[in-house]
This record gives C-alpha cells, sequence and structure tokens, in this order.
C-alpha cells in the first residue's frame, strides 16, 4: 500500500495556472522528494495529493482508487507539518496520540500504537514531557510521531526541517531516512534543498515552474541530466 498516481493533474488558482496536467507515478513504499526552486509548484502538488486543494482538473489515484474527490481524512496519507504545529499545553503523548483521540480510538490500540511510535522515534523516556521541555529535534520527531500513530499509506513532508538549525538538519535527514527503512512506507518529501533531495531520495522529481523537467534516481540525475536547468539544480558537472 502507498502507491500513488497523477493522471493528467492540473492546478490553477483563478486564472494563474500553477500546474500545467501532468503525470506522476509514485511506487510503493517509495521515498519520492520532490525539489525545485520556491514558487515552483512543490507545496502546491504535496497540498493536491494530500486533498488540502482541489485538482482543477484530472485524477488521482491511492493504491488503485479514485481519490481526487475525497476529503483529506479519507486519504489514508499523513501530512506531517513543522514541529511548531505541536500543542504546547499537552504533553508528548497526548499530542503523538491527537489524532487517534479525534477518532474516537479504542484506548488499548491507541496506547500500543503510541508506543511503538514513540519506540521507533527514540521517544518513550519523554512522553510525559511538553513540547517546550524538548530540543528542537525531539519536537520535530514528536510531529512525525503523530503522522505514524495513523498508519497511513504514505507520509506527506512539506519542508519539515526549514525552521531547525544546520547541525540539527543533518542528523533529523538521517533519522527520517532511518524511519523510512524501518517502516517502508511511501514518503514523498518536499525541499529546495538539492542536498537533502541527493542524499535521501529513491526518486527525485524535479520542477520548475510546475513542470515536472526530469523524474530518476540521484546518481540517474547526476550523471544524465536531460536538460541545463536539471543539470545546474542538482550541481552536476554537465
Ligand atoms: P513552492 O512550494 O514550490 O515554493 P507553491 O506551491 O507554494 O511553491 O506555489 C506555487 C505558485 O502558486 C506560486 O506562484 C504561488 O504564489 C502560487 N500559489 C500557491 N498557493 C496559492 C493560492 N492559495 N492562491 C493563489 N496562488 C497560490
Ligand atoms: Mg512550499
Amino acid at each position: 500500500m502507498g502507491r500513488i498516481q497523477l493522471k493528467q493533474v492540473k492546478k490553477a488558482f483563478g486564472d494563474v495556472v500553477v500546474i500545467p496536467p501532468l503525470d506522476l507515478e509514485i511506487v510503493d513504499g517509495e521515498f519520492v522528494v520532490f525539489v525545485g526552486p520556491s514558487g515552483c509548484g512543490k507545496s502546491t502538488l504535496l497540498r493536491l495529493i494530500a486533498g488540502l486543494e482541489d485538482t482543477t482538473s484530472g485524477v488521482i489515484e491511492i493504491d488503485g482508487e479514485d481519490a481526487t474527490a475525497l476529503p483529506p481524512a479519507k486519504r489514508r496519507l499523513a501530512m506531517v507539518f513543522q514541529s511548531y504545529a505541536l500543542y504546547p499545553h499537552m504533553t508528548v503523548r497526548k499530542n503523538i496520540a491527537f489524532p487517534l483521540r479525534m477518532a474516537k480510538m479504542d484506548q488499548a490500540e491507541q496506547d500500543r500504537r503510541i508506543e511503538a511510535a514513540a519506540k521507533a522515534l527514540n521517544l518513550t523516556d519523554y512522553l510525559h514531557r511538553r513540547p517546550g521541555q524538548l530540543s528542537g529535534g525531539q519536537r520535530q520527531r514528536v510531529a512525525i510521531g503523530r503522522a505514524i500513530v495513523r498508519e497511513p499509506a504514505a507520509f506527506l513532508f512539506d519542508e519539515p526541517l526549514s525552521n531547525l538549525d544546520a547541525a540539527l538538519r543533518v542528523g533529523m535527514r538521517m533519522e527520517i531516512s532511518e524511519l523510512h527503512k524501518k517502516l517502508k512506507t511511501t514518503m514523498v518529501y518536499v525541499t529546495h534543498d538539492q542536498v537533502e533531495a541527493m542524499t535521501m531520495a529513491d526518486k527525485i522529481v524535479v520542477l520548475q515552474a510546475g513542470v515536472i523537467e526530469q523524474v530518476g534516481s540521484p546518481l540517474d540525475l547526476y550523471h544524465t541530466p536531460r536538460n541545463k536547468f536539471v543539470a545546474g539544480f542538482i550541481g552536476s558537472p554537465r
């Protein structure tokens, strides 16, 4: 589970076409990175997949089912927001449990999921703390934990590390990559940072002005960039 297909998906805001019709297939279990300069449509594309924006036209399928008209809560996808979206007055446990409490899930099942997520994120000893008593990296892990407990078909990340300092960013990159190896769940990750894309992705989608310039592995893009834009953006010698 976790296959996402975009078929001729287009997005316009009023008269302004931000994403001309595009096709994209995200394979189950893949770590896909959308990369491109600021304003190229990365967030919009992710929000279309999440259901936070309506498509102007086209079809989005999740695990073979037409999800185009489904609200975000019914897509079985979890968007990971930046750590400042945590509730400061709630403990780590309550923050992580929040989506499960909203869904009125059975308490024993909630506890099982919270403990599994805490273990995967090395947060077991911090469940009773509040966000203000955690480091920036720990707070970001809590934000990820809140997504994990939903056991989604895919995780969607929109520049989750952009408000962390440089050293922490490197550590969190590795932690998210490690988590992907543990969970083997599809992850779609948006960044404008080439290094992040090259070090984390199985597959990179390079965007410019809403158009996919190239899709490929980091090595593909490095050795055989399709055009000057990709070569320049990825830092390839060609
Ligand atoms: P990125 O995430 O790559 O920086 P965005 O997806 O946020 O880019 O934005 C792509 C383009 O769409 C930008 O030109 C932006 O101004 C425009 N845009 C995004 N959201 C809206 C909106 N709600 N209304 C109008 N224009 C928008
Ligand atoms: Mg963005």
